[in-house]
């Protein structure tokens, strides 16, 4: 297959922002792609060469493509870097300084697939002293023999930033329709949830259909998608939605691991699938040395605590723990405990699809609890006073609050999805404030009077899983320091767009677009309907949207939490629904919620 075939098809992405539009591309093109080449198409059209949770990365810094393009084109290095500080994307530089006129030389060869895989795979492994060097030549080899558009996505595919607008539900769907039925799609989810591997899901389907899809099991050393909570305003409302019973458990402000135990190794992911292992060893150690089994995988938060009294710390403290380098001093100046609170497999035997209180009792069955590894805290409650009294011991002990998880037959684990056999309550509720929410950077604006020269407030967004899309719910200007105020275009810039994103839905237009990429926490006084934001747009009123009203900055950037897992759009209609009490429309617009 021709390179110059996948580049096209991706143009086609990039110039629709209809999700079905994209689906019926990608569809199309799967429908001709060979089979042995359907995985690897699907991790490029991620920016990637493997699945999610793989640590390997090409290395190439945005300037390092620069260099290539400007070796291949013969363009000086400053006149390239330029072009880029202007456009913001690697890919356009690369389009409009590759002019394809090459081709034709004596040493060209023809750009196949199967070439980029090559060159791609030798980036990646490129290792020591003149590495960037050799992976700069490996990108301008196929530079050279590239048109334009293929030069583009070339780029875009090793800075990982393939702005397409395709996303991974995009692409379930799109499977779901080549290979089987629209109505399979649950099943295909469901694989793709217990293996975080889009591409192996693409090949079981496309060799063995949707029975092969069925049979894909959990991977001890694979991570798997996790469950989400999802929250209510009051604790009444809380009992009342678990049917006067559940259980509550401490919610632990710390990193949420999941720890995969092997019968030759001990591996544990953050909720985004990055692996931890290096920055918890002693957790790893602990946990193993307690496991009575061979084989299993759990859920807990490594959470700080002071090494002379036991006493849980905040957050702050723990997330010391997350560099990558000088680990042992760390290690020791920030002790930590992990706080187990769901078993999703043992010995062979998945137990998600088990109801809690089973799991739960198998934690119990198969681990030692020692002082580093601990149950958390929980209770059966049958009251709103019951749960108060909880709630209040939670922060009594440096918790942030409290997880009601429902015990009834149907409290599977959901891994990847939000749903209220979970559901979360925070001591910020009691303080009046709606809650934090986690939304995405998608703008910003330049900064006037002592903020002039830098971005002086940011337009935040909230992901639709419904739509793919990222609605707008406030203009955030509040709750920076200075630090913050100057570290700005170093965290946004390399997201930067020539122009909005076609998965952004916005009104407000701001000084500068990025890729929705960078997740920061955010409180709020209120939600209201907003004429100028695009969030459940036409739900509540038509043409308005709900907006986030007094935002402020917390300070915390959520590098533990993708764009995807940012507080969803649904999650703040429903919270605009409690607070206002307009059941009526939200539950005739979402009636599956
Ligand atoms: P949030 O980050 O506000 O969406 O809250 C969900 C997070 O709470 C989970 O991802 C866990 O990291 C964390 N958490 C703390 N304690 C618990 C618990 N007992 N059960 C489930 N999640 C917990």
């Amino acid at each position: 297959m021709d390179f110059a075939d996948i580049a096209n098809m991706f143009n086609k992405l990039e110039l629709t922002s209809a999700r079905l539009e994209m689906t019926s591309i990608l569809a199309d093109f799967f429908k001709i792609v060979p089979v042995t080449e359907l995985k690897n198409l699907v991790y490029i059209t991620q920016g990637k060469l493997h699945p999610d949770f793989s640590q390997i990365e090409f290395g190439m810094a945005d300037k390092l493509i620069l260099k290539a393009i400007a070796f291949t084109s013969g363009t000086p290095e400053d006149k390239v870097e330029k072009i880029w500080l202007k456009e913001g994307d690697p890919g356009y530089v690369a389009e409009m300084l590759i002019d394809g006129k090459k081709q034709t030389t004596l040493f060209s060869e023809p750009l196949t697939f199967a070439r980029v895989i090559d060159g791609l795979n030798q980036i990646e492994t490129a290792e020591g002293k003149d590495s960037q060097d050799r992976k700069m030549k490996i990108l301008s080899n196929m530079l050279h023999d590239s048109s334009p558009l293929e030069a583009r996505y070339l780029c875009r595919i090793v800075t990982g930033r393939m702005r397409t607008g395709a996303s991974t539900m995009t692409i379930l769907d799109a499977l779901a329709v080549t290979f089987a039925n629209k109505e399979d799609k649950p099943e295909i989810e469901r694989a793709f949830n217990i293996t975080c591997d889009i591409g192996l899901v693409a090949e079981k389907i496309a060799e063995e259909g949707i029975e092969g899809v069925r049979n894909m099991n959990i991977a001890v050393g694979k991570p798997i998608k996790v469950m989400l909570a999802e929250r209510l305003p009051s604790i009444s409302e809380v009992i009342k939605k678990m049917d006067g019973e559940c259980a509550v458990e401490y919610k632990y402000d710390g990193i949420r691991s999941q720890v995969h135990i092997g019968k030759t190794f001990v591996k544990i992911f953050s909720r985004r699938l990055e692996d931890l292992t290096h920055n918890f060893p002693d957790i790893a150690q602990s946990l193993k040395d307690h496991f009575r089994g061979e084989e299993t995988i759990i859920e807990g938060e490594c959470v700080a605590v002071d090494a002379d009294t036991g006493c849980i710390q905040s957050f702050q403290e723990v997330a010391h723990r997350r560099r990558k380098y000088g680990m042992d001093d760390t290690i020791k100046k920030y002790p930590v405990k992990i706080f187990i609170f769901d078993m999703l497999y043992v010995n062979g035997r998945d137990l998600t699809l088990l109801p809690y209180m089973k799991r739960r009792e198998a934690i119990k069955d198969w681990f030692d609890i020692s002082d580093n590894i601990q149950v958390s805290k929980m209770k059966i409650v049958h009251s709103a006073e019951e749960m108060e009294s909880f709630f209040g011991d939670a922060i009594d002990e440096r918790c942030e609050g409290i997880m009601a998880k429902s015990i009834s037959d149907k409290s599977i684990y959901q891994t990847g999805s939000r749903g209220f056999l979970w559901i979360k309550y925070k001591k910020d509720y009691h303080a009046n404030l709606i809650d934090s929410f986690d939304l995405v950077v998608v703008g910003a604006f330049y900064g006037m009077g002592k903020r002039a020269g830098k971005y002086g407030a940011l337009l935040m967004a909230s992901y639709d899983k419904e739509t793919g899309k990222y609605g707008t719910v406030c203009k955030l200007g509040t709750g920076f320091d200075d630090a913050f105020l100057d570290n700005m275009p170093s965290l946004l810039d390399k997201y930067k767009l020539k122009n909005k994103s076609p998965l952004v839905d916005a009104k407000m237009i701001p000084d500068v677009w990025f890729s929705p990429v960078v997740v920061l926490e955010v409180v709020g006084a209120e939600i209201s309907i907003s004429p100028v934001h695009t969030a459940a747009i036409d739900i509540f009123k038509e043409k308005a949207g709900i907006g986030i009203r007094f935002p402020r900055f917390t300070g915390r950037i959520r590098d533990d939490k993708g764009p995807e897992q940012s507080t969803s759009v649904i999650e703040i209609a429903e919270m605009y629904k409690m607070q206002s009490h307009d059941f009526d429309k939200f539950d005739r617009a979402h009636t599956n919620i």
